[in-house]
């Protein structure tokens, strides 16, 4: 039997640098990371020096890292369908900002939350103002891939299936420069029935027809408080919620998912190197 490539491992910290990122995930056994690239819960931050950005490709490099298993996460501020200009704009800035660092350490992917104007605007107008938003960061950023997650649908923000996200794909300027995140907390919440290899069959089917499997870049894995469509973005350890051991099993065993950085962001840190082994069990390779 062939030998399986799969990245699976945790949101890490970036305290004290982002160079710190690597060994913190060499340390709890992942072979797939994402971090912030800078304070999340700020709108500015120093610039990311050169010395910085050298360091952490030597530390990426040092723990056996490849690009291709490293995905930072955006800040959770950015709201680029916000209806109030001044945070569209600094969300704008924002991003712009973390997709510049994210190729200035030498990774390619920066994932985000599309965003939401909480009612304000139609769903119709969310997606162009979303999608606008998106061509100015990507205008304004030489190289970079855009990764849009999928969202529990709460407060009606957009992402909730994988049309809405493809209805954003459609409307930017560079799809090539577009991808996705499929978090399995998310879409249990907004209703996509994962617990079983059939439900998880048809959502991965669902990626297929509306984007295609190749712009699948990166699965967040965690297990959910909220019950089925309950809309809840509550995230728990794996086996722990209502998705349970048998799906995540089944998502484990998809072959499909070989080669694309899998991270746990599940609220007990210290869970993770248990977590992390027991999801490269079910894949078929020893922790
Ligand atoms: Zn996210
Ligand atoms: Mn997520
Ligand atoms: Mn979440």
């Amino acid at each position: 039997m062939a030998t399986r490539t799969v990245y699976v491992g945790a949101h890490v910290s970036a305290a004290g640098g982002v160079d710190n990122a690597p060994g913190n995930a060499a340390a709890i056994g992942a072979t797939a990371f994402s971090l912030f690239t800078r304070n999340q819960r700020r709108w500015s931050s120093p610039p990311l020096t050169e010395e910085t950005a050298d360091r952490f490709q030597s530390e990426m490099s040092g723990h056996g890292y490849t690009p291709d298993q490293v995905i930072p996460h955006a800040s959770y501020l950015v709201n680029l369908g916000s209806p109030a200009d001044e945070t569209r704009q600094k969300s704008i800035d924002g991003l712009t900002d973390e997709l510049s660092r994210t190729v200035a350490l030498g990774l390619r992917r920066l994932n985000f939350h599309p965003g939401t104007s909480k009612g304000e605007l139609s769903e119709a107008d969310t997606i162009r103002r979303i999608a606008a938003g998106m061509d100015e960061v990507l205008r304004r950023v030489d190289g970079g891939v855009l990764v849009l997650e999928n969202t529990a649908g709460q407060g009606a923000s957009i992402g909730r299936s994988i049309a809405q996200l493809a209805g954003i794909m459609s409307e930017v300027r560079e799809p090539e420069r577009v991808a996705v995140c499929i978090d399995t907390c998310h879409a249990y919440a907004a209703g996509y029935d994962i617990r079983t290899a059939a439900g998880w069959n048809a959502l991965v089917e669902e990626v297929e027809r509306e984007v295609g499997l190749e712009k699948l870049v990166a699965l967040h894995l965690n297990d959910s408080t909220g019950t089925l469509g309950s809309t809840k973005d509550r995230h728990k350890p794996i086996g722990a919620g209502e998705i349970g051991e048998s799906g995540f099993r089944a998502i484990m065993e998809d072959r499909r998912m070989d080669g694309i950085p899998m991270i746990l962001e599940t609220p007990e840190p210290d869970e993770w190197p248990r977590e992390i082994a027991l999801l490269a069990g079910f894949a078929g390779v020893g922790g």
